[in-house]
């Protein structure tokens, strides 16, 4: 696949005309959603997000497990000018069928440790299982709204993609 890569890559620089944008994002959201393959080349396009407008964090089921996220978060509001957040999951999301127990055979099957597995505690929040799509986006936004560095000031909304049709659906307007 690396190979694949950078055979594309070559073909891609040959035909693209250089461009420098400044690193902050020009509509000052910042975006946290689902690591699922689906949603590159669609979701920016469904929410009207081009190149340069948006700090968009990805990881497994949109889900704040740990510090990652919302040191990401932190970064987009005090370090980069975002002004509002919006949590955007998607519907047929992967990490609400993932199985932990299955993820643990397949650890050790290939050589992980389970005294290391067991050190993570909880290891269907840690990998990101969410008890469903919209459930799992009300339960990001207060996470994120409850964090004690995140500011009250700006609005964190929730919401829902389509992942077939690409309609969004409010579940939280962070501006209420
Ligand atoms: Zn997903």
């Amino acid at each position: 696949m690396l190979e694949e890569i950078l055979i594309a890559n070559k073909e891609f620089v040959d035909n693209f005309e250089p461009v420098s944008l400044g690193h902050l994002p020009q509509k000052k959201v910042a975006i946290l959603t689902c690591m699922d393959c689906r949603l590159t080349g669609f979701l920016p396009q469904a929410l009207g997000i081009g190149r340069g407008d948006a700090k968009i964090i990805r990881n497994a089921g949109n889900t704040i497990v740990g510090e990652d996220a919302i040191r990401s978060i932190a970064a987009a509001i005090y370090s980069l000018g975002c002004e509002e957040v919006l949590v955007v999951g998607h519907s047929e999301c992967g990490m609400a069928h993932a199985n932990p127990e299955a993820v643990k055979a397949k650890m050790i099957e290939m050589g992980i440790d389970e005294a290391d597995i067991d050190a993570v505690g909880d290891l269907t929040k840690w990998i990101g299982a969410i008890p469903g799509e919209e459930k799992n986006v009300l339960e990001t936004v207060e996470a994120i709204k409850n964090h004690p560095l995140i500011t009250s000031e700006v609005p964190i909304h929730g919401l829902m993609l389509d992942i077939v049709t690409g309609e969004l659906s409010v579940l939280i307007d962070g501006r209420e």
